[in-house]
């Protein structure tokens, strides 16, 4: 956990934000400017910075991460009609909160 991450504090339940799904190593909530109709954030519990960051040791949690993705797709009724699955990667890929998260956009017109 760190201590000035929004996300870390997130996980860590000090901003008042409902979790449509937590698992042992991530959380997903929905994104408080959403981009689509659907927009959720997949988050690990852990802090990573970025994809940059990512060890060996980080495969189980993003192949969760992943696979919370798909699944969330089908919870949303999106999977069907297609969805996007999204890491911006530090600034230059639009990354502004630095705490690893993967977007699940769905239900609009690209
Ligand atoms: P990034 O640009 O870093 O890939 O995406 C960060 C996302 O986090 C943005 O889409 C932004 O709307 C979302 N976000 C920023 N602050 C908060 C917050 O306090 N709560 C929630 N639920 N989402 C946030
Ligand atoms: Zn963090």
């Amino acid at each position: 956990m760190e201590k000035d991450c929004l996300f870390c504090n997130i996980v860590k339940g000090d901003i008042d934000t409902e979790f449509l799904l937590e698992t042992e190593d991530v959380v997903v909530f929905k994104d408080i400017n959403p981009h689509a109709p659907v927009h959720l954030l997949i988050v690990p519990k852990r802090h990573i910075r970025s994809i940059n960051d990512l060890t060996d040791a980080d495969r189980t949690v993003v192949a969760e991460m992943l696979m919370v993705g798909k699944e969330m797709a089908a919870q949303q009724q999106v999977a069907e009609a297609g969805y996007k699955l999204l890491f911006n990667v530090e600034h230059g890929g639009g990354q502004r909160v630095f705490h690893l998260h993967l977007h699940l956009l769905a239900g609009k017109d690209w």
